[in-house]
Parts: C-alpha cells; sequence; structure tokens
C-alpha cells in the first residue's frame, strides 16, 4: 500500500520520466508482482519513460525494454533486454544471471544434500503441537486492546538434520513461528518438544542451557549486530554464557574457527560493523550462532536485506555448515524460490495458519493449495520471453486484516475458486501417502 501511494506522489505531477530506485525490494513476491504489474501498465498507458534500478534481473524481465548492467560504478554491458538475457557477453553479466536463474529452475539441484533420513519410528528432533499464538495490541484513539491471532494451531515435526522452509507474505507467522519454537514468546496454546523434552514450563536455567542447541540468525544483518563491538566480540558473546570454563587459548581458538568457517578472515575480529559488507555482517551473525555448534538453526529471513550475489553465496554457506555439521534448519523466507535451494520440505503459512507442507520437489512442481500457486506464480522469472506474461496474471489481493480474519477458509476472500463451503468451514489439515499435507475444501477437484 506505501509503495503504491509513493507512486502516486511521483505521477501527481504528470513526469514523463519516472525513476524507481529498488521499488520492490524486501516486499513479499505478491505485492511485488502487483507493484511491477503497475509500474509496466503505467510505461504501456502513459507512455512513460521508466528507470527501473534494481538488483534482480527477474524484475528487469518483466517490463524494461532495454538494459545496463553495472559493476564498481561502471557499466559493463548494455542493450536490449531480450538480446541480453539470451547472449550476455560479459562474464559479470553471464554470473548474474546464472545466479538470478538457478532458484527457478525445477531440475537444479540443491545446495546443499539431504540428509540421511530418519530411522523408521525415530522420534522426532522438534515437534509443535497445535502452536497457537496472540498478541495484545492497542487499537484506535481510545487505545482499545485487541487480539491478533499471530499462530494458530500449528502442528509438525522435524527430523534430525531435516531443513523445513517457511514461507508466506508478511504478517503469516513466519517469524512468530521461529520465536515461538525459540520459546523467546509465550505460547497462547500448544506445546514445543525439543529431544523429546517440552519446553513450555521448562525452569530459566535449564532453557537457558538447551537454548546452547538453538541458535538463531537475524533478517537485519547490520541492526542484530552491536555497533560498539568488535566483530571477536559479537562472535565470542555466546561462549560467555554457555561456555564460560574456556581457557583464554580455547576462547579465541573458538572464534578463529567459527569466522574461518564462514569465510572470515581472522583479520577481521579487530573490526566493528560499520566496517563490513551486508554479507560480510551477516557471516559474522552466522558465525555468531554457530560457534556453540547448535543442533537447530533458525534462520529468519536472513537473505532478504542481500542483493543477489550475496545471497548465493549465503545460501551456498548455509549448505556447507548442514553437509559439516548435520543440524535442524529452520528457514524463514518470503522469498519460496529460493527456499528449494536449501530445504527438504517446505511450509506455507497465510494469516497464522498452515496452508500446505510438502517436500521441496512436490511443492514446487505439483503445488496443491491455490494460494501456494499464488506465491508460486508470482515469483520473478528473469526470461524476457515469459516474464511479462506472468506479470499480467499476478493475483490482485492482499491479506486482510489479522484482527479480523474471514471465516471459514482465511484464503478465501483472495481464492478464485472459493465457494460456499470455504467460508462456512475451516478446513482440515489433510495427510496426503506421500507426505504431502494440504488444507483446502477443494485440492481435490483443482487437481
Ligand atoms: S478452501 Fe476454498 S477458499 Fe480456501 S483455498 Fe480451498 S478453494 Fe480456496
Amino acid at each position: 500500500m506505501r509503495q503504491r501511494v509513493m507512486i502516486a506522489i511521483a505521477l501527481s505531477g504528470e513526469p514523463q520520466l519516472l525513476i524507481a530506485d529498488e521499488p520492490t525490494t524486501a516486499l513479499d513476491v505478491t505485492v511485488q508482482a502487483q507493484i511491477l504489474a503497475l509500474l509496466a501498465e503505467l510505461k504501456r498507458e502513459r507512455g512513460l519513460a521508466l528507470v527501473l534500478i534494481t538488483h534482480d534481473p527477474g524484475v528487469v524481465a518483466g517490463i524494461a525494454d532495454r538494459v545496463s548492467v553495472m559493476r564498481d560504478g561502471r557499466i559493463v554491458e548494455t542493450g536490449a533486454v531480450g538480446a541480453i538475457f539470451r547472449s550476455p557477453r560479459e562474464p559479470y553479466t553471464r554470473k548474474l544471471l546464472r545466479e538470478a536463474r538457478g532458484p527457478h529452475l525445477p531440475a537444479d539441484a540443491p545446495h546443499s544434500s539431504p540428509p540421511a533420513p530418519a530411522a523408521p519410528g525415530a522420534p522426532p528432533a522438534l515437534e509443535l503441537a497445535g502452536v497457537s499464538v496472540r498478541y495484545t495490541i492497542g487499537r484506535g484513539w481510545l487505545g482499545r486492546r485487541a487480539k491478533l491471532a499471530a499462530l494458530s494451531e500449528v502442528s509438525l515435526e522435524l527430523a534430525r538434520g531435516e531443513a523445513l522452509g517457511v514461507v508466506g507474505e508478511s504478517g503469516c507467522g513466519k517469524s512468530t513461528l521461529v520465536r515461538a519454537v525459540l520459546q523467546l514468546l509465550p505460547l497462547h496454546a500448544g506445546r514445543v518438544v525439543w529431544m523429546g523434552r517440552a519446553l513450555g514450563g521448562l525452569p530459566r536455567s535449564a532453557l537457558r542451557s538447551l537454548r546452547r542447541d538453538l541458535q538463531i540468525i537475524f533478517q537485519d544483518p547490520f541492526g542484530s549486530l552491536d555497533p560498539r563491538m568488535t566483530v571477536g566480540e559479537i562472535v565470542a558473546e555466546p561462549l560467555e554464557v554457555h561456555a564460560r570454563d574456556f581457557t583464554p587459548a580455547a576462547h579465541a581458538a573458538a572464534v578463529a574457527a567459527a569466522l574461518s568457517q564462514v569465510g572470515l578472515g581472522a583479520e577481521l575480529s579487530s573490526r566493528y560493523p560499520h566496517e563490513l559488507s551486508g554479507g560480510q555482517c551477516q557471516r559474522v551473525g552466522i558465525a555468531r550462532a554457530m560457534i556453540l555448534r547448535p543442533q537447530l538453526l533458525a534462520c529468519d529471513e536472513p537473505l532478504s536485506a542481500l542483493d543477489v550475489s550475496t545471497q548465493e553465496q549465503i545460501l551456498t554457506l548455509l549448505g556447507e555448515l548442514r553437509r559439516a555439521s548435520p543440524m535442524c534448519l529452520l528457514f524463514v523466507s518470503h522469498n519460496v524460490a529460493l527456499v528449494q535451494r536449501l530445504c527438504e520440505r517446505v511450509l506455507v503459512l497465510y494469516l497464522g495458519r498452515m496452508m500446505e507442507l510438502a517436500p521441496a520437489a512436490a511443492l514446487y512442481s505439483r503445488p496443491l493449495h491455490p494460494y501456494t500457486r499464488e506465491l508460486l506464480a508470482a515469483v520473478p522469472v528473469p526470461d524476457p520471453d515469459i516474464q511479462p506474461a506472468r506479470l499480467e496474471r499476478a493475483g490482485r489481493g492482499e491479506p486482510p486484516s489479522p484482527l479480523t480474519p474471514p471465516s471459514g477458509c482465511v484464503y478465501r476472500t483472495r481464492c478464485p475458486h472459493a465457494a460456499a463451503v470455504c467460508r462456512e468451514r475451516i478446513p482440515t489439515w489433510e495427510k496426503l501417502p506421500d507426505g504431502h499435507y494440504v488444507a483446502c475444501h477443494r485440492w481435490r477437484e483443482l487437481g
């Protein structure tokens, strides 16, 4: 909505040229598709000249006629979008396109090898049973309190060493799910069980020692690092809490090993966050999370503030870390295309409810839920032959307020297949023989 308002303000003077500087960065794929469709329409119908600045070749493919590729302040290649995307001359352009295309290719090899399947009957590492979270928020001029259902009846299991991607638009409950697992907020209902122990109600000391197994990487690589601390101090921070008996030598060795594990030199130890790039800051955050060798790593939108090349590097790094030390991964992202690179299974959330859960390959090749289909259709594809048509077909709806969720199926106000039953009953969470789960009254008839 805010981006639409900005576009309306920019158009109020009836300009002939509109400069859009990363207009969709950090937006959900569905909102991104709507903004890009709007820009394409303005360009077409008003004859508006548009300069679109973006790090995403898929965005370029949808609306631009010509493209200039820049590196280190220089234009390295320029020309018609079709020609450059089909046969780029410069190695840098080829690299950008290869990285951008990677996540969209169905046959693309995942970044990490799946873990060995859990033995039949083996207990799950993580279990969520009927987890619900409510937020109390102030509302209106009179400050009346209201309850917001951030997460409703989420149940799932994670095998040891498994990576689960969690996708959905802003406000769907992805980050709340991570915080519920890590016991960073109180549950309204349900329970979280880690390695056979229910985490709710554990004494503070027991929870504290369990926390060394459960670590998190945050979304904002700069904001999540204390600007007054050096890189070495930041990475060592968990040791101060969980490994107080370390000798100074063991302490220093652990920091150096953690930095090396994420591809950072020991010489960065004395630097401060403001002296680092976004990718380096995110590596520092990963080193801090990995220094205790956790058994579960929760990644809360770790790539959304990074450019395509840096996203690729961080994805590769996370894949390597999983291979080096098998651990569970909860990988939250609004970018559904990126998740399949890393995760064995993917959970789709909408307005705090589970819509679909499936092995990644099945979800991307045969999505059953209309919302999953909408998400996948909105991913920009760096192919100028098909992306303009995909933009035109992009869904136009936005999620309703979580304060007043629709009755029945919460997706029904946007769903093109909604029927009377969808208004009356909440869909049941059905399990299919191939490990696919879906919550939709009509998934069978929709094929
Ligand atoms: S239950 Fe109905 S409204 Fe919900 S996704 Fe299925 S068809 Fe659409």
